[in-house]
């Protein structure tokens, strides 16, 4: 029987305009998934920061916040932070007044272990917390997320996802983690008692309606998915940790997080952000990368899910030249002339983009900008030097990950207590 409350169907016989037929889609950027969107003419657009930025409500990073961290920190912000890589936060400024007063905090970053290798895009978010635990010296938290793996993907059972975390813990190890403040856990292995706990206190909080505004699930996702959203914001809260840093709830709850992620986790953080003053716990604070694009361009993020948009740390030497120069995309024009003529577009060149991520020289990296845009560099140069950084780069987390043994594994999954300068109390257990 016809909805009697619904409005008559538009036809070609309605009187009301019908709404003119566009290939124009919007962004998304959600942890599943990221697409720039589409214009009227179907051409693939680059994902706008700014307005994601705006739309999510976080705040840009500027260069007063950038000579700030500078001043508190004594260290010259990374590459990533100088070339607006890392570009927006939640409360980054809570954490510098903290470190100013030698008051603890903790680091929090994960991965959803979806494949026997890491690719390059996901060193970003680790490589830059490598050097934030260097520079504040300060215990990590690192989530495997192996339960959601398995509940959100058809193709992941739960003796992938547990296979896929400790291949991916051994890649992060060799990302170069001090092993005495890091602690890397499964979910499968850790979950229970004071996590458990926070997790519980946190689902309660989070309704039915909060997660599908918030992920764009409907009825049809599993109620995994939809619980997962509680475990993510667990560690967020230092009481989740007694091994670390004592069974004090109170003076623990007052210690808060900083977490360095892509901006597509922050949908997480929002939820977790909006109950944990109501859980008298801190909110997390929280620092945000651009994505490392796939190799088919701008408008995307590089994904294990989708081989043939990722460079693999795997990857052998000939493999990285072979998909660059096959699957880049490329800022250059069709023929060498038009080259010299107009010279190439950095930003959508996907070689650019990636030297952009790895070289660490700024002036290379500005020669290499002007040359190629001036038309002095051809195509097939900056192709040849991107597969020579990434390769460098590949290679040395290669011989680093050679040494990442099943007993150094163990160790940084153990549950322990670790040690640090600013450690008010050592915990023994
Ligand atoms: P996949 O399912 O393709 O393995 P994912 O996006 O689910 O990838 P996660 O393991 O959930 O990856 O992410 C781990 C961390 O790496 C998160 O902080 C995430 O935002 C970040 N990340 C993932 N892909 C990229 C990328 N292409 N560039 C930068 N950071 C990324």
């Amino acid at each position: 029987m016809a909805n009697e409350a619904a409005p008559p169907a538009i036809n070609d016989l309605s009187l009301a305009e019908k709404v003119p037929e566009t290939k124009a889609v919007g962004q998304i950027v959600t942890p599943f998934d990221v697409s720039g969107g589409v214009d009227e003419s179907g051409k693939l657009l680059p994902v706008d920061y700014e307005k994601l930025t705006r739309e999510f409500g976080a705040t840009p990073i500027n260069a007063a916040l950038l000579e700030r961290f500078e001043k508190v920190t004594g260290h010259r912000p990374h590459r990533f932070m100088r070339r607006g890589i890392v570009f927006s936060h939640r409360d980054l400024a809570k954490i510098l007044d903290r470190h100013e007063k030698g008051e603890p905090f903790f680091l929090y970053t994960g991965r959803g272990p979806s494949s026997d290798s890491m690719h390059v895009g996901h060193t970003v978010p680790f490589e830059f917390t490598k050097w934030l635990q260097d520079v504040f010296d300060c215990p990590l938290v690192i989530m495997m997320t192996d339960d959601e793996k398995y509940m959100h993907s058809q193709k992941i059972d739960i003796e992938d996802s547990k296979r896929y975390t400790k291949a991916n813990a051994k890649d992060i190890i060799a990302v170069g983690f001090d092993m005495k403040k890091t602690f890397i856990f499964s979910d499968f292995e850790f979950i229970g008692g004071a996590f458990y706990e926070n997790m519980c206190r946190m689902a309660k909080r989070i309704t039915i309606n909060q997660v599908k505004g918030t992920f764009g699930f409907n009825d049809s996702n599993n109620i995994g998915e939809f619980h997962f959203c509680a475990t993510q914001s667990a560690s967020a809260f230092a009481t989740s940790f007694p091994h670390i840093f004592g069974t004090d709830t109170k003076k623990v709850a007052s210690i808060p997080c900083l977490i360095p992620c892509a901006i597509d986790q922050d949908p997480y953080f929002r939820q977790c952000r909006e109950h944990a003053e109501k859980m008298k716990f801190k909110k997390p604070s929280l620092i945000h990368s651009i994505f490392l694009p796939a190799l088919q361009g701008p408008g995307s993020k590089m994904s294990a899910s989708i081989d043939s948009s990722a460079i693999f740390m795997s990857d052998t030497p000939n493999k990285i030249k072979n998909k660059i120069n096959k699957h880049a995309f490329s800022g250059g024009q069709d023929t060498a002339e038009k080259q010299r003529e107009l010279g190439g577009n950095s930003k959508v060149d996907v070689p650019f983009q990636y030297l952009t991520f790895f070289l660490e020289d700024d002036e290379a990296l500005e020669k290499i900008r002007s040359e190629y845009e001036s038309g002095q560099m051809m195509t097939g140069e900056i192709k040849q030097k991107c597969i020579a950084q990434l390769q460098e780069y590949v290679q040395g987390f290669q011989d680093r990950r050679a040494q990442v043994t099943d007993e150094i594994m163990a160790e940084y999954m153990r549950p322990r207590p670790l040690e640090w300068k600013g450690n008010p109390s050592p915990i023994v257990v």
